[in-house]
C-alpha cells in the first residue's frame, strides 16, 4: 500500500465521517436557527496542513508516509485534539474527527476548540527506532501551527505517551526550551497527569451512571459488551466492572471473546497485552465483530472505530443502552433506526469527553508548574462529566431531541456564542 497519500479515502470505507460529521451538524444547525456565514463559518475547518514525512527505516532507506493536522475551530480557546496513526487514515476522517472536538470541548466546558492529526502508517510494522523517527518527523512538520496556545495534540487510536514524549522533546528542542503544555498524554514522569490513562473509560462509566439512574438500570449484574479493547476499550470494561456490571464479550480487530457469566478483564488486558489479540483468550467463546454488535446485552459500548453500527445492522442491535466510546461509531442512518426502537445513545461527543478533560487538567498543571494527586483529578472529572451529562440530558428533554442531537445543539451553540462575542476573525 502507498503510505504518502493521505488525501485518498481508502476502499474499505464503508462511509465517509465528514460526510456523517456535516449531516449532524447541519441537522443541529438547523433546529438552532444557525444561518448564513455562522453556518457556514462552523461548517469550515480554519486551517488544514497536508504532510510529507521523510523517514530513515533500520534498513538504511528513507519511507514516505502521508500525515496531516486539521484544525476545526478555536472560537473558545486553543485547538485540541488527538494524533491517529492507522493504515485507514484519510483527510476526510481527519477532518470529521477535528469537528467533532469541537463540540466534544464545548460540551464538557472546557476553553478548547477542535483539531486533529493522522498519518498514514501500519505502525505494528514500525521498529521501536521508526516510530521514535516517524513520530520526530511528524511533531517538526506540524511544528509551525502547534502550541500550548495554537493547538495541542494528545494521543488516539495508534499513538501512545511514548509518542507524546517525542512530540514533547522534538518542540522543545525546536523553540529552545522546555514545553510541556504543547501536548498532553505525557508520560507522568515528564509532566503527564495522573488519571489520564484511564480518562476516557473513567469518563464514560460516569455518564452510564448517570444514564442507569436516570433510566431505572441496576449497574450491578448489567450485562456489558465492549467493541475495541485499546486504551478506552479496556478502561471501560474495566471501570464498568468494577461497577459491578458483568462485561461478557470484548474484541478487537482479531474477533471477539464471549462469556455468559463475565469475563476476567484483567486476566483478558494481560493476555492482549502480551499477544495483542484478545480472541485468543481462552475463558469463553469466540464471537465476530458483528456478532458482538448484535448481542443480547444491557449496555454496548462501542470502543473502536467509526461506522461500526450502521444501516445494515442498526435494527439488530438489541441493547438498550450504547455509550459511545469510539468517535464516529454510529452512521446518522443507523442513528435514525436506533432513534425509532427506543434505544438510548449516549453519544460520543459527550462519552468520550473524559480523555480530554484531563489532558485539559494536564495543560493546567503544565501552565502552573502544579501537580494534582489522582483523586483530585477523578473528582473534577466526575464533576465535568456529570454536569455535562445533565445538561444534555436537560435540554433532549425540553427540546424533545435525541441525546445526539441535543449534544451537538449544546456544544454548537457555545462555540457560536464565542464567535458571536469575539467575531469570526478571530487568529
Ligand atoms: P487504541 O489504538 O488504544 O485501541 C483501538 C482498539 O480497537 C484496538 O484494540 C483495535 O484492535 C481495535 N479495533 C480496531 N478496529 C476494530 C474493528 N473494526 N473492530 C473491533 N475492534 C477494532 O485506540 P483508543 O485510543 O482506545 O481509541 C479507540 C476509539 O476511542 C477511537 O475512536 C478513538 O478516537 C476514541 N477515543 C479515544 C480516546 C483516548 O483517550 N484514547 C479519547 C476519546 C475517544
Amino acid at each position: 500500500m502507498d503510505h504518502s497519500s493521505i488525501e485518498v479515502i481508502p476502499a474499505t470505507v464503508v462511509a465517509d465521517p465528514y460526510q456523517s460529521a456535516l449531516t449532524q451538524f447541519d441537522a443541529a444547525a438547523e433546529r438552532l436557527g444557525i444561518e448564513g456565514a455562522m453556518r457556514q463559518y462552523l461548517r469550515t475547518n480554519r486551517r488544514e496542513l497536508s504532510v510529507s514525512l521523510a523517514v530513515r527505516m533500520d534498513d538504511g532507506s528513507t519511507a514516505i508516509f502521508g500525515g496531516c493536522r486539521v484544525q476545526h475551530n478555536n472560537a473558545r480557546g486553543p485547538c485540541k485534539g488527538g494524533i491517529r496513526f492507522h493504515p485507514d487514515v484519510h483527510l476526510n476522517e481527519v477532518r470529521a474527527l477535528a469537528m467533532w472536538m469541537t463540540w466534544k470541548c464545548a460540551i464538557a466546558n472546557i476553553p478548547y476548540g477542535g483539531g486533529k492529526g493522522g498519518v498514514r502508517v501500519d505502525y505494528k510494522k514500525l521498529s521501536p527506532t521508526e516510530m521514535e523517527n516517524l513520530s520526530r518527523a511528524y511533531a517538526s512538520a506540524i511544528g509551525p501551527i502547534i502550541g500550548p496556545d495554537r493547538d495541542i495534540p494528545a494521543p488516539d487510536v495508534g499513538t501512545t505517551p511514548q509518542v507524546m514524549a517525542w512530540i514533547m522533546d522534538t518542540y522543545s528542542r525546536e523553540h529552545g526550551a522546555w514545553n510541556p503544555a504543547v501536548v498532553t498524554g505525557k508520560p507522568v514522569n515528564i509532566s503527564g497527569t495522573l488519571g489520564r490513562e484511564a480518562a476516557t473509560g473513567r469518563g464514560l462509566q460516569f455518564v452510564v451512571e448517570e444514564a442507569a439512574r436516570d433510566r431505572g438500570l441496576a449497574l450491578d449484574g448489567a450485562t456489558v459488551a465492549v467493541q475495541g479493547f485499546g486504551n478506552a476499550g479496556q478502561w471501560s470494561a474495566r471501570l464498568l466492572a468494577g461497577q459491578g456490571c458483568r462485561v461478557v464479550a470484548v474484541s478487537d480487530t482479531s474477533g471477539g471473546i464471549y462469556n455468559g457469566r463475565g469475563l476476567d478483564l484483567e486476566a483478558a488486558v494481560a493476555h492482549k497485552l502480551a499477544t495483542n489479540k484478545v480472541a485468543t483468550f481462552n475463558d469463553g467463546d469466540q464471537i465476530s465483530n458483528d456478532d458482538l454488535l448484535t448481542l443480547d446485552v444491557d449496555i454496548l459500548v462501542p470502543a473502536a472505530f467509526e461506522n461500526q453500527i450502521t444501516a445494515a445492522n442498526a435494527a439488530d442491535v438489541k441493547a438498550p443502552l450504547i455509550a459511545e466510546a469510539a468517535n464516529g461509531p454510529t452512521t446518522p442512518e443507523a442513528d435514525r433506526i436506533l432513534a425509532e426502537k427506543g434505544t438510548f445513545i449516549v453519544p460520543d461527543v459527550l462519552a468520550s469527553g473524559g480523555g480530554v478533560v484531563v489532558s485539559y487538567f494536564e495543560w493546567a498543571q503544565n501552565r502552573q508548574g502544579m501537580f494534582w494527586d489522582e483523586e483530585q483529578v477523578n473528582t473534577r472529572l466526575s464533576q465535568v462529566m456529570r454536569t455535562a451529562f445533565r445538561e444534555v440530558a436537560a435540554l433532549s428533554e425540553k427540546e424533545k431531541v435525541t441525546m445526539r442531537d441535543a449534544a451537538l445543539m449544546l456544544g454548537i451553540s457555545r462555540v457560536a456564542d464565542a464567535a458571536r462575542l469575539r467575531g469570526m476573525h478571530h487568529a
